[in-house]
């Protein structure tokens, strides 16, 4: 059974539903929370690359692919109706 997740929350990865209305509430909970650090699909790639060691052709790629997927997001945002 599927479990019943109150409008407009975020199911975090430490089990608090997270208001994402607005959407700041969100942000300042993941950008804290160890446990969303540590489960991000996203962040257990992203945390792991040491970028004072990249040169700039590498963070340049990596700051477009990562341009790219947020813009695919946005996309997917706009036809979910929330933007
Ligand atoms: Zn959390």
């Amino acid at each position: 059974m599927m479990e019943l997740i109150p409008k407009n929350k975020f199911k975090c990865f430490c089990g608090k539903n997270i208001d994402y209305d607005p959407e700041e509430t969100l942000s300042s909970h993941i950008e804290t929370c160890p446990e969303y650090r540590r489960e991000s699909p996203l962040g257990n790639v992203f945390y792991k690359i040491n970028m004072k060691e990249l040169e700039i052709g590498h963070l340049l790629a990596l700051r477009s692919e990562h341009l790219k997927h947020a813009l695919a997001i946005m996309e997917e945002l706009k036809t979910s109706s929330f933007t």
